[in-house]
């Protein structure tokens, strides 16, 4: 049957009434989970037993509130991200708080198989658990790049994606971790929205970057041939991978080879707690370019609460084609450039460009930046008389304009204040990153599936807004401790 819709008001009296029955008056002795206990008292998951109903037969004995299993989900990262579901579970037993918080009773908990069903069958109903076929032709081990850097693509590869996917733009494709974008957007990042902890939702600053998520020591296949049993090595007959959608590529922060994904998450760039917007797994060795690219069409195509008006990205982001795209959707460009040109930029005129935007005098003097013409939408430079490069009374001029180069002459000019005041939020994504990492154990998951490794991923992201709501409103949070627990007082 399908799962009844319970309100969050029902929760909550589930859990002031088990709570009174297992923890009496002692539960005055649970403080150090205090912090655990208004974050599931306060946080409404009900959506998801609405979102799923569709996923439920009307059959059978009626399954297990979706609301409750994704909160056990969630008090199981936010207490023991390292262990498994099934260890859970077993800590569930002995910890009969962590199971009333869920909004199990501590004598009737769910099994591992209906943690994995609720998953499997209802989060991502669809039969592929990877986004590719297990059956693929061998590959070759990714190349180390250079200077600590990941291997950069080919040239043309960034122009060529952006080209077909501005082809296909209008497409809807849609993707199996949708469901869970749709309940993590609806129920979460619309609160933090309300709450004013992702900037302003109507005009977004996203930070972009990847990490490397590590599933796995070596890259297990199995041969489909028999060709090397009959002696003949390194063939190029399909093999079958346990996890298709991973490969292997170049850490640069822990310069070594890894198997497994290439994590690109956005983040609110304006968020004082950092945090996450939209997770995509890419395989280990595709780079930050080419994730970008995926993750701006798709992340355009599925927010709905607003718009992106500013991209912070760094110098690995520096194509001129995603310049051009982010334009395009409407969303202002914030990226370092990569100095690789020493060279400067001919013009057509006797002015020449320097790799990093200013037009340089014929006497070979960078001028200077005076001020923009919003009327002609355009740049002004001058350089002084005194430089002698022209005889006009008010010495040389020259003019760039957005449109003729986005790379070299952005809206907002590099070296000015606004750019400083918002490129410094780029590093938002580096420590969102680091917390789904270090304080969740992303990378604890040991998940085959990429299905797993997503449900692992929207879990933490959910975690974090969580704790940010908490930590935003912490003192009238502690006020619901009598409500919870009038022995509290
Ligand atoms: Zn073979
Ligand atoms: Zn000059």
């Amino acid at each position: 049957m399908k799962p009844t819709v319970r309100s969050h008001d029902t929760y909550q009296n589930f859990v002031l009434q088990q709570l009174q029955e297992h923890y009496g008056r002692s539960i005055i002795h649970l403080n150090q989970d205090w912090p655990l206990i208004l974050k599931c008292w306060q946080a409404d998951l009900s959506g998801i037993t609405a979102q799923l109903q569709d996923q439920y037969s009307d059959q059978g004995p009626e399954a297990r509130d979706p609301a409750s299993m994704l909160r056990s989900y969630l008090v199981f990262l936010f207490t023991n991200p390292g262990i498994g579901i099934t260890a859970w579970i077993d800590e569930m037993k002995r910890t009969p708080i962590y199971a009333i918080l869920s909004g199990f009773s501590p004598d009737d908990l769910p099994g591992v198989g209906t943690f994995y069903d609720f998953i499997e069958q209802r989060i991502w109903p669809e039969v592929d658990k990877n986004m590719k076929p297990k059956k693929q032709k061998p590959k070759k081990k990714g190349n180390k790049g250079t200077n600590g850097q990941k291997p950069k693509p080919k040239p043309g590869t960034v122009e060529r994606l952006v080209q077909w996917l501005e082809r296909h733009m209008d497409i809807f494709k849609p993707l199996p971790g949708d469901p869970l974008f749709q309940f993590f957007e609806q129920n979460i990042l619309s609160v933090s929205a309300d709450l004013g902890l992702i900037g302003d939702p109507n005009a977004l600053s996203v930070a972009g970057d990847g990490t490397p998520v590590v599933t796995q020591a070596y890259r297990r296949s199995k041969p489909t041939c028999d060709c090397r049993a009959n002696g003949i090595y390194g063939c190029s007959h399909h093999r079958i991978y346990s996890q298709p959608d991973c490969n292997s590529g170049w850490d640069s922060s822990r310069e070594t080879y890894f198997n497994g994904y290439h994590l690109y998450m956005f983040t609110a760039a304006d968020s004082p707690h950092d945090l996450p917007l939209y997770p995509r797994l890419q395989p280990a060795s595709r780079h930050d370019s080419v994730s970008l690219v995926a993750s701006a069409v798709e992340f355009n195509q599925r927010y709905t609460l607003g718009s992106v008006d500013r991209m912070l990205l760094d110098a690995a982001h520096d194509a001129g084609a995603i310049y051009e795209l982010l334009d395009k959707q409407g969303t202002e460009p914030f990226i370092d450039l990569n100095k690789r040109s020493k060279t400067n930029i001919e013009t057509g005129s006797d002015i020449q460009i320097s790799p990093e935007g200013i037009p340089i005098c014929p006497n070979g003097k960078k001028m200077k930046s005076n001020g923009f013409d919003k009327s002609q939408n355009r740049r002004k430079w001058r350089c002084t008389r005194s430089c002698g490069c022209s005889d006009a009374t008010y010495g040389r001029t020259y003019h760039t304009k957005s449109s003729d180069n986005l790379r070299l002459f952005p809206k907002t000019p590099r070296d000015s204040q606004a750019w400083k005041d918002i490129y410094k939020r780029r590093t938002s994504s580096e420590r969102t990153n680091k917390r789904e990492k270090k304080d969740y154990q992303l990378e604890a998951g040991r998940h085959r599936s990429t299905m797993m490794w997503t449900m692992r991923i929207y879990g933490i992201m959910i975690c974090q807004h969580i704790d940010a709501w908490y930590e935003s409103q912490k003192d009238d949070w502690n006020k619901l401790k009598t409500t919870i627990c009038p022995a509290a007082a």
